[in-house]
């Protein structure tokens, strides 16, 4: 279990709310590189986050990033950061995993690599800088615990 010196939560009461956040949560995680696994169940807002947080680095506009549940990683290139966003739920094997090059993304210069579903996986749990977690708290609201080593 990786231990995470740093958290900070925020709540949302709205996905517009969400896409907001992602200005904070960017600045957070800058400056980059960094490895981070975001934590939640299905419809969580985990993709949402990634959207705000790309349209925050101007790597792309919230609408333009889609969840890459087939694909298994897009990537998203801004002024100052290249975003990498993974959506682990499909794979099944850390051999599988190896196929991606999950290492390369991570030590390429000014990546953000954002991981959904990373946490299946011990070899990703191992290398996370750090990891979002969001839980769901009623109705439209949602809190976002952000850890960082
Ligand atoms: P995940 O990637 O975790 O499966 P998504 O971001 O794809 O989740 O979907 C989140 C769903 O929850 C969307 O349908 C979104 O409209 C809805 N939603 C409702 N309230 C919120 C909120 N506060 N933050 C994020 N999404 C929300
Ligand atoms: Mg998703």
């Amino acid at each position: 279990m990786t231990e995470f010196a740093k958290q900070k939560r925020f709540k949302t009461r709205s996905e517009a709310g969400t896409l907001a956040m992602g200005e904070r949560v960017a600045e957070m995680l800058a400056p980059a590189p960094k490895l981070i696994i975001l934590r939640g169940e299905l419809g969580a807002g985990k993709t949402t986050l990634v959207k705000g947080i790309a349209a925050a680095l101007g790597a792309a506009e919230a609408e333009d990033v889609t969840s890459p549940t087939f694909t298994l990683v897009h990537e998203y290139v801004g002024a100052k950061t290249r975003l990498y966003h993974l959506d682990l739920y499909r794979l099944e094997t850390e051999r599988e995993l190896l196929t991606l090059g999950l290492d390369e993304m991570a030590e390429a210069q000014d990546a953000l690599v954002l991981v959904e579903w990373g946490g299946k996986f011990p070899g990703v749990v191992a290398r996370a800088d750090g990891e979002i977690e969001i839980e769901h708290a009623g109705g439209d609201e949602r809190m976002f615990y952000v850890r960082m080593k």
